[in-house]
């Protein structure tokens, strides 16, 4: 139902449109034939030939209704005669629809949101008004424009990204239509209302409603355009003036009611981010304000919109003492990775989402080196190479997607957003500007960014602007990372000739054993080395273009790290004897990030076969003892491998009693409580290895006091949690291992709770807790949580993975999950259904991978997300099969060595070769 017309015009965008500069012409035989309506629904892009001009739109967002209503005029312009306008709507019941005030039909006629306008005559060449008045249904899908709910209160907010502004208004929904929005909206008077600029006029409207209109936005894509509706808590913080800006930004912080306190770390940690954003740019922050709203139901970390970014809870709130200590990585993390799309992404937009790694990857590289700027105790850029690592798992699979890939339907789109497109991304870059230098990196961004302000811009056109700076062409060498998939193996021999020293390189592709794909690639790997001479560490660099090539060093190195600070996004290996001098000579002088690399080789080189698992393993004492956490927790990963997939019966036991060996000296010396002023590596340390100890190597001990400090903490007799009884990082593993441990009285106790808080993170403890049961009855309720009314939509998902990581529970969860996947897709809606299938990639049997494809696969449809998802999924299944059977044999005889009853089982770990 519409509730109001609009009160004011586009004329200023037809006036002063630059776009629209062409003179109309009446139609002549000439022109190319009218569109007519005997054409097939776009569903990729929309054809040429009409383009937007501009927005004026009103909308009734009242949270406590059921619908929204709204009005709208777009100004368009067309190039050819047209009787047929094709553009986007979801879902709408439009009931008014006209073109320069004659009635037009409209008619959604695609499920995905492609709407057709029948005009009521031929119009163009030349500009014309499109208005609509529509009213439509919140979305029950965290998409368009959608209701959360919290403490018994509505909020009403819209997410676009990318293709659901269409569930909110008629548009042409693609991202390189950038037009200005003017927008006006009415809600209910007591609550907040916030787009991306400031509010220029507020009036009191009927029935306790109220009418912001706000200015008109810079030229934005539909995807950025935001409306929120709520009673949100406020805090004002204000970004000073720089030698950038000459006035303060106001920024403006939002809480879900009652909880504005916990927003006083990410409103401290905005102000100098954005400083340092804008001297990384040397521009002023784009537009004239900068809002930042929680919205308690939330599908994604947070989104870019324009001046006014959203969040998820756990991506911009923080409790000191009470919230786990990484939520201060993820918050600092997200606005600068946030705020930096103001630029790369929201002034700079794509053409087509093909290119979406230009906002994605960029964001993940600038957000770390930023955070690392600006707190360097957070540890953020470690934090990038770790979660780098994770995708140069995923990109080893042969069925790997490429970060730049063909996109023709909304499928395409979604399965763009993946861990490549961030995470590989972001290791290319940071790649490249380490390779190219830092400052001439800087130098071509910037001239990229200022010279497509406001407007589109794509790869080519950055690569050329940043080989500019650089002084040499750089597009060969990006494009072999992101026009096709895989990660490099470089393999690396020294040579010495007298003084003169060099590095004999070869190329292939890295892949696990099993793996189908074909290792003959080539890509243009920046190869940077550090290297032992005299006393001293050097560093050199070449660019490998060939399968092998070759890089003079300064002399004859007495060791070589292959992968200088860990930046290079390639897996590596050393002939033999330079790995031992590596090992021998070299190890006190690699940096953190040179351990992780070295620590992460052998790991690959164990998953291509091409390392017998007990050398691996030899070598895990040495590293657990390494300094820095983050590397002393390293070992971990291939532990929990061993103990899971490659030993079994008493082997399974001695591996156990391996890893209790490493890191029951390490849990001891840390202990379960925080010190004041400790390293975020050595918390790290902490609580993965208390976590491995209880989850994975089922240490008695360690078990007991995580069970005793999760009853503490869940304090049932009491009105809520004790803080005090288990460090904040440790919470939610005491919390589950009370339940595992515990009875049914506790699971009860500590379901009713839920009901009790509407903070994410703390019900996140409750259910991850719930679902680590193992009793069979309550594992039953637990899963069942999946479909419990009491839980958000971005909660559903965690009981079914808690309970898969679970080797003990894994059969029950898959049996319940193959039961119930019809009412799990339509509570994860069909998005959410779209990662599902990733749930089992722990399996490591083929009985199993066939159910998987059985279950999923007619679900997939022609869904290429949840298609490219399943393949992934499959195909790690597969992998582990081959990896298991070719490694089992290794790992059984070196615990069996370890522990074999003539020696006492205590052997000193000793000083083994990595
Ligand atoms: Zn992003």
């Amino acid at each position: 139902m519409p509730s109001r017309r609009l009160v004011f015009g586009l004329s200023f965008l037809l006036a002063c449109s630059t776009t629209g500069s062409r003179p109309a012409a009446p139609p002549s035989a000439t022109l190319p034939p009218a569109v007519s309506d005997d054409a097939q629904p776009p569903l990729g892009k929309l054809p040429a030939g009409v383009r937007p001009l501009g927005y004026a739109l009103a909308l009734e967002i009242d949270p406590t209704k059921e619908r929204f209503s709204g009005t709208g005029e777009i100004a368009i312009e067309l190039d050819s005669p047209h009787s047929v306008i094709w553009l986007h709507g979801a879902d709408l019941h439009v009931t008014s629809a006209s073109v320069d005030g004659a009635d037009a039909a409209y008619a959604q006629v695609d499920p995905g949101g492609v709407a057709k306008l029948t005009l009521p005559r031929t119009i163009g060449p030349g500009k014309a008004t499109l208005r609509f008045i529509w009213d439509a249904p919140y979305n029950q899908h965290l998409r368009g424009v959608y209701l959360a709910r919290a403490d018994g209160r509505a909020y009403a907010s819209t997410h676009f990204e990318e293709i659901s502004a269409r569930y909110a208004f008629p548009c042409f929904d693609e991202p390189r239509f950038k037009t200005p929005f003017e927008v006006t909206l009415t809600g209910p008077a007591s609550d907040v209302i916030v787009s991306n600029t400031l509010g220029v006029d507020e009036k009191l409207a009927a029935n306790g409603m109220k009418t912001l209109r706000f200015g008109a936005t810079q030229p934005l894509p539909t995807y950025l355009v935001l409306f929120a509706v709520g009673p949100w808590d406020e805090v004002r913080v204000e970004a000073p003036p720089n030698e950038l800006r000459a006035k303060a930004l106001p920024m403006r912080f939002f809480a879900p009611k009652g909880r504005a306190k916990e927003l006083s770390f990410g409103a401290q940690a905005a102000v100098p981010i954005l400083a340092l954003l804008e001297k990384y740019f040397a521009s002023p922050m784009p537009y004239e304000k900068l809002d930042h709203l929680v919205i308690p139901d939330f599908e994604q970390g947070a989104m870019e919109n324009a001046g006014a970014i959203t969040y998820r809870e756990t991506f911009l709130l923080y409790n000191e003492g009470i919230s786990h200590p990484d939520l201060k990585n993820n918050v600092a993390d997200t606005l600068a990775h946030e705020i930096s799309h103001q630029w790369f992404g929201d002034s700079v937009t794509m053409r087509w989402w093909d290119e979406i790694w230009l906002n994605e990857s960029f964001a993940s590289w600038l957000a770390a080196r930023i955070v690392d700027q600006w707190d360097p105790s957070l540890d953020d850029t470690t934090v990038l190479f770790n979660r780098a690592n994770g995708a140069m798992s995923t990109d080893s699979l042969r069925t790997a997607r490429k970060i730049r890939q063909k996109i023709e339907s909304p499928g395409d789109i979604q399965n763009a957003f993946d861990g490549l497109t961030y995470w590989k991304g972001g290791a290319l870059l940071t790649m490249f500007e380490r390779y190219i230098g830092p400052d001439a990196f800087r130098a071509g961004i910037r001239s990229y960014v200022a010279a497509h302000k406001n407007g589109l811009g794509s790869t080519d056109e950055l690569l050329e602007a940043v080989g500019r700076a650089a002084g040499r062409d750089v597009k060969a060498a990006f494009r072999s990372f992101i026009d096709q998939e895989g990660v490099p193996l470089v393999e690396v021999k020294t040579s010495c000739d007298g003084s003169r020293g060099r590095l004999e390189l070869s190329q292939s592709r890295y892949l696990p054993l099993g793996s189908e794909a074909s290792r003959d690639r080539i890509w243009h790997v920046p190869v940077c080395a550090r290297y032992g001479l005299g006393t001293e560490a050097r560093e050199s660099c070449s660019l490998l273009t060939e399968a092998h090539g070759s890089m003079d060093l300064d002399g004859c190195p007495s060791w070589v790290m292959p992968n200088a600070s860990g930046t290079g996004y390639y897996r590596w290996s050393l002939a033999p004897a330079d790995l031992a001098r590596l090992r021998d000579d070299g190890y006190t002088s690699l940096d953190v990030r040179e351990r992780l690399s070295l620590s992460r080789a052998l790991l690959a080189a164990v998953r291509s076969g091409t390392l017998p698992v007990a050398d691996a393993l030899a070598a895990m004492p040495y590293l657990s003892r390494d300094p820095s956490g983050e590397v002393a927790k390293d070992p971990i990963g291939l532990l929990g491998f061993v103990i899971q997939y490659l030993a079994t019966g008493t082997e399974r036991d001695a591996a156990r009693r391996f890893g209790g060996e490493l890191y029951l000296p390490v849990a001891d010396r840390l202990g379960w409580d925080a010190k004041p002023g400790e390293s975020s590596g050595n918390r790290r340390l902490r609580d993965a290895a208390i976590g491995f100890l209880v989850d994975v190597a089922e240490e008695p001990r360690v078990t007991a006091e995580g069970a005793k400090r999760g009853r503490a903490y869940a304090a049932l007799g009491g009105q809520s949690f004790d803080d005090k009884a288990v460090a904040p990082g440790l919470a939610g593993l005491a919390l589950a291992t009370a339940v595992r441990e515990g009875d049914a009285a506790f699971f009860r106790g500590l379901d009713a709770r839920l009901a009790k808080s509407d903070d994410e993170a703390i019900r996140a403890r409750i259910i991850g807790a719930l679902s680590s049961t193992r009793d069979p009855i309550l594992a039953e309720k637990a899963l069942g949580l999946a479909l419990d009314p009491r839980l958000r939509e971005n909660e559903r998902a965690i009981p079914p993975y808690v309970m898969f990581s679970d080797p003990a529970m894994r059969e029950t969860a898959w049996k319940w999950t193959r039961g119930h996947l019809d009412q799990l897709s339509s509570a994860f809606g069909e998005r959410g259904m779209a990662t599902f299938p990733g749930v089992g990639s722990v399996f490591c049997d083929s009985a199993h991978a066939e159910e998987l494809k059985s279950a999923f696969g007619p679900r997939a449809g022609a869904n290429p997300a949840i298609k490219r998802v399943l393949a992934n999924t499959v195909e790690r299944v597969s992998l582990c099969i081959a990896q298991a059977e070719a490694q089992a044999q290794s790992a059984q005889d070196f615990l069996r060595k370890r522990f074999a009853p003539a020696r006492t089982g205590t052997r000193p770990p000793g000083r083994a070769a990595p």
